[in-house]
């Protein structure tokens, strides 16, 4: 019997940018039997402390899940784990401000998990759609979702760079977590602000829509985000699901069984996030117009028939 097309394809790109002499962000994963683990994470803190954090993060997270069932509470217990390791070694090498985001992705056939922290994010693109999974822990986006500034306005505010949640600076971390049913041909992009700080929405769909392998649809995103002056360390991971075989009946399934993505912990208290539906092309007020209109034609047509 030939051997089956892997179920999935991934692609990861990290790059400086063009303005930052380090790379203080990092990614790693891992393809598991089932699926996978993917994680981002853009550290801080200067000197080689943002590399190491973010290196840990990345790490701590791949052994935690490696072997294990993958379940909402194990994601939350390794980015925990993580933030204990990172801050004992600040605390240790006198490392003020040392810190990192994560943004976790866990392939769990036919499932998708994603913890995060702080302001790195998850995009789910489906029917050519792309949205936002993750909300940012940052100031901005905070003043966001209180009304109190416009999304448009988020991305040049100078306090955009202040973020609210991070792996290692507090002795306690708070884990968003959402999961999803995956469908055949869904696209997860993980991306560090030094790509999404840069590039918006309609342009990284833009890109993700082209019909590109995977990994050059990266490198465009990669280049764009240069071209636009490539501020800050731009990091990315894409997976997209081109089979979802049906998998294990998974306890935390009875979470995940609608249509939507659903929040299971997250700090603003939302539970179900709403995909955007492509507009159809009639709308049904037009369609009953319509036949309407063909029914009054024919019967005026009909009645002056001798
Ligand atoms: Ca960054």
């Amino acid at each position: 019997m030939p051997e089956a097309e892997p179920a999935l394809a991934v692609a990861a790109r990290t790059d400086p940018g063009q303005k930052r002499e380090r790379n203080e962000d990092a990614y790693g994963y891992r393809l598991t039997e089932n699926g996978g683990v993917f994680v981002v994470a853009d550290g801080m803190g200067g000197h080689a402390h943002g590399d190491r954090a973010a290196r840990l993060a990345v790490e701590t997270v791949l052994e935690r899940l490696a072997g294990r069932d993958p379940s909402p509470a194990l994601l939350v217990d390794a980015l925990e784990e993580a933030n204990r390791k990172i801050f004992q070694t600040a605390r240790a090498e006198r490392a003020e401000g040392m810190g990192t985001t994560a943004t976790v992705l866990v392939v769990d056939f036919p499932y998708a998990l994603i913890a995060h922290v702080g302001d790195s994010r998850a995009y789910l693109l489906r029917n050519g759609l792309l949205v936002q999974l993750t909300q940012d822990h940052s100031w901005v986006a905070d003043r966001v979702r209180e009304g109190l500034l416009r999304p448009e306005d988020a991305r040049a505010h100078r306090w955009k760079n202040v973020i609210t949640n991070a792996l290692g600076t507090f002795p306690e971390v708070e884990v968003d977590l959402l999961g999803l049913r995956l469908k055949p041909g869904d696209l997860l992009l993980l991306s560090t602000d030094g790509l999404h700080g840069v590039l918006g929405e309609e342009a990284i769909a833009r890109v993700l829509t082209a019909d590109l392998p995977l990994e050059v649809a990266l490198d465009r995103l990669v280049e764009l985000a240069n071209a636009w002056g490539g501020p800050d360390n731009i990091t990315t991971i894409a997976v997209r699901a081109d089979r979802v075989p049906a998998g294990e009946e998974k306890p935390y399934a009875l979470l995940l069984s609608g249509d939507q993505p659903v929040y299971i912990r997250a700090r603003s208290g939302d539970t179900e996030l709403v995909l955007p539906r492509r507009a159809p092309k009639y709308r049904l007020s037009e369609v009953v117009l319509l036949l309407l209109w063909l029914g009054l034609l024919a019967y005026v047509l009909l009645s002056q028939r001798p």
